[in-house]
């Protein structure tokens, strides 16, 4: 085992300077979900981790705000699941986070740290010898002429084909949400949209957060879209696992036209993956399967496929067909 310095911060600010102080190769850990595996793995070596599990200031979540749904980023899964405004009022939000593990990861992994879950590309995970230019840069891609079944077909480059394997982070972009986030020069916020990167030449570098930065919280405009959402979750067996293709999707209808539409899609992509243009081919007319047909067809425009992983191009269409039936049904 690796040895690592443990320290246990006050606050935020305190986990903020800890980080700092600390310097390259530190880690905050939350629930140690996707931390403590990859250390398992030797594919984390942290030679300082800052532990933020006590921070109360960032363990909270309303959804009462008349403006904003506001979540913590140590909020559990589990418990902003079954919070019974967002199944209610936001269920693309619930399912996606449900549908995201078992319960006993649910119960302990973040919010903050689900959004930063680290992809499931076997040749990241395996480490040694296989070449991987996000867990070493310059390596090359096992998986660009490997088992790429589960690779991204939206987003990807010569350097990475690695899907986003989060579930929660793609209904977020779907309805605007914003992030707080934390470092030594104060506060600012991001655009969920904008969080993760695609990979180009640095498909180590994620996201678009700095090296000392901790997310505090995740703002969720207050939407009428929100009722008629869904969160709809294709995977080779129907629990624990993750997506072969996704669709968070939310309506506004007036009758059977509709009056606004978002879309976002994930388990193809290698950030979550808002498709705009899809959505406005829906605005103003009447959703028939072939409406709905024509706007998954245009978010998997430009999808680069390999002959293994071909067949996620017309499954992610039919995802968001069905997602936007789903959705219809709720309006
Ligand atoms: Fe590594 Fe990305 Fe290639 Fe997977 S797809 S081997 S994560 S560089």
């Amino acid at each position: 085992m690796q040895r690592f310095t443990y320290v246990r911060p006050a606050d935020a600010a305190e986990a903020v300077r800890a980080m700092a102080a600390a310097g390259p190769g530190t880690r905050f850990l939350a629930g140690g979900t996707t931390l403590y595996d990859l250390m398992k793995l030797n594919v984390e070596t942290p030679a300082s981790i800052v532990d933020i599990n006590s921070l109360a200031e960032l363990d909270t979540f309303d959804t009462s705000g008349s403006s904003e749904l506001i979540f913590g980023a140590l909020a559990r899964m589990s418990d902003v699941a079954a919070d019974p405004t967002l199944i209610h009022d936001y269920p693309a939000l619930s399912e996606s986070l449900w549908r995201a593990a078992s319960p006993q990861l649910r119960n302990m992994a973040s919010l903050g740290g689900n959004l930063l879950q680290r992809t499931r590309c076997a040749y990241f995970r395996g480490g040694e010898p296989f070449a991987c230019n996000k867990r070493k840069p310059g390596s090359g891609c096992a998986a660009q002429d490997g088992i790429n079944r589960g690779h991204a077909i939206l987003g990807g480059s010569d350097a990475c084909i690695a899907v986003y394997p989060g579930d929660f982070a793609v209904a977020l972009a779907a309805f605007d949400a914003k992030i707080d986030v934390l470092g030594p020069g104060g506060e600012r916020t991001i655009a969920l949209e904008h969080l993760h990167r695609e990979p180009g030449n640095t498909p180590d570098i994620e996201t678009v957060l700095g090296p000392n930065e901790l997310i505090a919280r995740i703002r969720v405009p207050v939407t009428p879209l929100g009722r008629a959402s869904t969160y709809h979750k294709i995977r080779d067996r129907e629990s624990y696992a993750f997506a072969l293709a996704s669709a968070a999707v939310a309506l506004r209808m007036s009758g059977n036209t509709v009056q606004d539409a978002r879309i976002a899609i994930g388990g193809v992509a290698t950030r979550p993956w808002r498709a705009r243009e899809a959505e406005q081919t829906l605005v103003g007319r009447i959703l028939t399967p072939d409406a709905a047909r024509l706007a998954g067809e245009t978010a998997l425009k430009g999808a680069k496929a390999t002959p293994d992983n071909r067949f996620r191009v017309e499954l992610a269409v039919r995802t968001i067909v069905d997602a936007l039936m789903i959705a219809r049904q709720r309006a």
